[in-house]
């Protein structure tokens, strides 16, 4: 398999040499479908796990699921290539159910291991082609039950798109989540193109202030007046606040301050594999 993926990657190599930048591109994708294709039928792709701290209590309120691919020749390819691929190859709906699917088996390990259910969540990203191409809702209900984790405990992390894309079958899918008791969190709040409206009319319970306003933002007073805009908002809606990206004390100190109810990024833990996720989580109880 890493032989025939050499020689593939040799082939395109050629390929960019003779023909246009576009065609080498339109090749490379091909390619990287082809491969991505195998590996979510191997099971190659793994899931790595990010802490996401509870402010307040200081303590870990959860992991999110991060799909990770280590090609047998190119390396690690991030998910912010490969995630769009598998959109435009419909391999989204396979990869999704997955990413569910080994986020729970992950969860139920660690209480297997606990011997009762640890007072944990997972959030799982489900991108817009996903929820308008599949049952998510049923998927979502099929795992928990398969895994015996109760619906409370697992955040479905979800972007603005999904709502600028088919704002009906949005709200269907999100309504059908809440009566499973599932959490559903705004990824990468404020940078999307979605009206405000739909935080009154979705069951939305937290939003997810994206890294762009969080990193820098103590050296730049309009990005501190955007981040205390969105947790007055929140505030006034009942909704939680996570901050992404948050990358030093100084940050998470003043994300406290402001009212920030939870925050994620590498000063309080990088992406870990699940072993590491779960010693992270054991090392900070108590
Ligand atoms: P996201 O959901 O907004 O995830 C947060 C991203 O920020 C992750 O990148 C994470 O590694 C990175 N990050 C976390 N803390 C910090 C920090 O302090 N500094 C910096 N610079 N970065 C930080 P990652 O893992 O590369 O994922 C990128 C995106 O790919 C995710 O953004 C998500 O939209 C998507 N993605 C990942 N896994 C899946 C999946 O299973 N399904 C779907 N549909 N999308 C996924
Ligand atoms: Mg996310
Ligand atoms: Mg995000
Ligand atoms: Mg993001």
């Amino acid at each position: 398999n890493a032989q025939f993926a050499l020689k593939r990657a040799k082939t395109s190599g050629r390929v960019e040499v003779h023909h246009s930048g576009e065609a080498a591109c339109a090749r490379y994708k091909l390619d990287l479908e082809t491969e991505l294709r195998r590996a979510i039928d191997q099971g190659d792709l793994r899931l790595a796990f990010q802490p996401i701290m509870d402010l307040g209590a200081n303590r870990v309120a959860g992991f999110e699921a991060l799909a990770r691919w280590t090609h047998p020749v190119r390396g690690v390819i991030d998910p912010g290539e490969f995630i769009p691929v598998a959109e435009e190859a419909g391999l989204i709906v396979p990869l999704g159910r997955w990413a569910v699917d080994t986020a729970l088996a992950t969860l139920a390990r660690w209480d297997a291991a606990a011997g009762r259910p640890i007072p944990i969540s997972m959030s799982v990203n489900v991108s817009a082609i996903q929820l308008a191409r599949d049952d998510v809702p049923g998927v979502i209900a099929a795992a928990l039950a398969t895994h015996g984790i109760d619906g409370g405990r697992l955040t479905v992390e979800l972007t603005e798109s999904a709502i600028v894309q088919d704002p009906e079958r949005t709200t269907r899918a999100l309504q059908a989540l809440k009566s499973l008791n599932v959490r559903v969190a705004m990824d990468d709040f404020g940078t999307g193109y979605s009206s405000l409206s739909y935080l009154r009319k979705l069951p939305i319970d937290n939003l997810k202030i994206d890294r762009s306003f969080v990193s820098g933002m103590l050296a730049d007073r309009d990005k501190v007046a955007i981040v205390r805009a969105v947790l007055s908002l929140a505030d006034a809606l009942g909704k939680t606040t996570t901050a992404e990206g948050v990358e030093s004390i100084e940050l998470s100190q003043t994300l406290a301050a402001l009212g920030c109810s939870h925050g994620q990024g590498y000063f309080y833990g990088m992406p870990l594999t699940p072993e590491a996720a779960h010693e992270f989580w054991q090392t900070r109880i108590g």
